[in-house]
């Protein structure tokens, strides 16, 4: 055996997206101790920087440490209690998984469900909260990275308001990619990935959460079932102000590199982010219709930053995809559930939304077609 020193990619699927040289190199500082006074400094600029991003306020607001599966689970099993009725709006593969957690957090749970590669209609959320007005949560996934369709989540939001219900969003593919504003929206609970549209390597998941949210929490009459994403203990850690205790051991190096993602973030302007994101999807939009290859979602719905791409008649899926790894280092993602074997998911992503790299893959995908 020797040291792993792995080929360079270009990372253009769902994710994990390419990490830039300035993120990695913060990845590779001197680890210190996680309660450093000056990493103690580091976790509260970071929150500020988290802050930006997620445009709220919320004083809990802070990355966990583990993927954004971990921040999906961590909303869920601290806000339901058993027997809360949950709505679930469904119409791809991670409203699946948010269906999971309600059911194994003994939620009681209510499936709006929408085809997959459709949004999913506020009339059907209404009309499932007429049908059930003791609802408590109401959960969607603001950007399916499954179909590559993004949900109407201020729409979705200001219903469950209505009903006065807390809102619980997946926003992994959504955070520095397309408009996402946490406080104007009125989202209760919110996570997030590192290594899709914010390009820093995998492994963190940023969640925030309103004071609506906090309070839920903290008058629950059952401990959370989880005792490592059991918010009452990580805010002894991560709190405003708080004596920070040891809950567990901060991946140190992982929040440098976090911490670089949010300042580029930060730097370039939020807005000018969500710009960019769409201006290179009509990119490259136009350069794959001049191959021949037509986008599957419907436009007025469809993620920039994540594109469906409908596979021509004849052509072999998983064997281009494979010449496209190995021939030219470059990886797309495959289609999943009922779309598999009929679509590609190219992914423009943070670092991996850029016109010369978009160039590249088109080149490559010409060649292998
Ligand atoms: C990638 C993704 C997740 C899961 O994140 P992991 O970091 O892989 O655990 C959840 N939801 C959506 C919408 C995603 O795209």
């Amino acid at each position: 055996m020797q040291s792993f020193i792995p080929q360079r990619k270009l990372l253009m699927g769902p994710g994990p997206s390419d990490v830039s040289e300035r993120v990695l190199k913060a990845l590779s500082r001197p680890t210190i101790g996680h309660l450093d006074p000056s990493f103690i400094k580091l976790m509260d600029e970071t929150k500020t920087l988290l802050q930006y991003v997620f445009q709220t306020k919320n004083e809990l607001t802070m990355p966990i440490s583990a993927p954004g599966s971990a921040g999906m689970e961590a909303c869920f099993v601290n806000l339901i209690e058993p027997g809360d009725k949950v709505i679930v709006c469904q119409n791809g593969v991670f409203g699946t998984r948010m269906k999971e957690n309600v059911i194994r957090s003994g939620g009681e749970l209510v499936l709006v469900e929408d085809p997959w590669g459709e949004q999913t209609k506020p009339e059907k959320l209404r009309a499932a909260l007429d049908a059930n007005p003791d609802t408590k949560i109401v959960a969607f996934v603001h950007a399916e990275t499954s179909t590559g369709v993004r949900n109407d989540a201020q729409t979705l939001c200001a219903i469950a308001k209505e009903y006065d219900c807390l809102t619980l969003v997946d926003a992994v593919t959504t955070l520095a990619g397309i408009e996402l504003r946490v406080d104007d929206w009125q989202i209760d609970a919110i996570y997030s990935g590192t290594q899709k549209c914010l390009s820093c390597v995998p492994g963190l998941s940023p969640v925030s959460f309103s004071e609506a949210a906090l309070e839920k929490i903290k008058s629950r009459k059952t401990p959370v079932q989880s005792w490592f994403l059991d918010l009452n203990l990580i805010l002894g850690y991560w709190g405003q102000g708080a004596q920070r205790a040891y809950h567990h051991t901060a991946p140190v190096n992982s929040i440098y590199a976090l911490h670089e993602s949010l300042l580029m973030v930060k730097e370039e302007g939020l807005e000018n982010a969500w710009e960019r994101h769409q201006n290179n999807h009509n990119y490259l939009r136009d350069e794959l219709q001049k191959i021949g290859l037509n986008m599957t979602i419907d436009a007025a719905y469809r993620l920039p930053q994540l594109n469906l791409v409908d596979i021509p008649k004849g052509c072999d899926d998983a064997k281009i995809r494979k010449q496209l790894l190995n021939e030219f280092d470059v990886e797309i993602g495959a289609g999943l559930g009922a779309l598999a074997g009929k679509v590609w998911r190219i992914g423009l992503m943070g670092e991996s939304s850029n016109r010369q790299k978009i160039d590249t893959c088109i080149a490559a995908l010409k060649a292998v077609l």
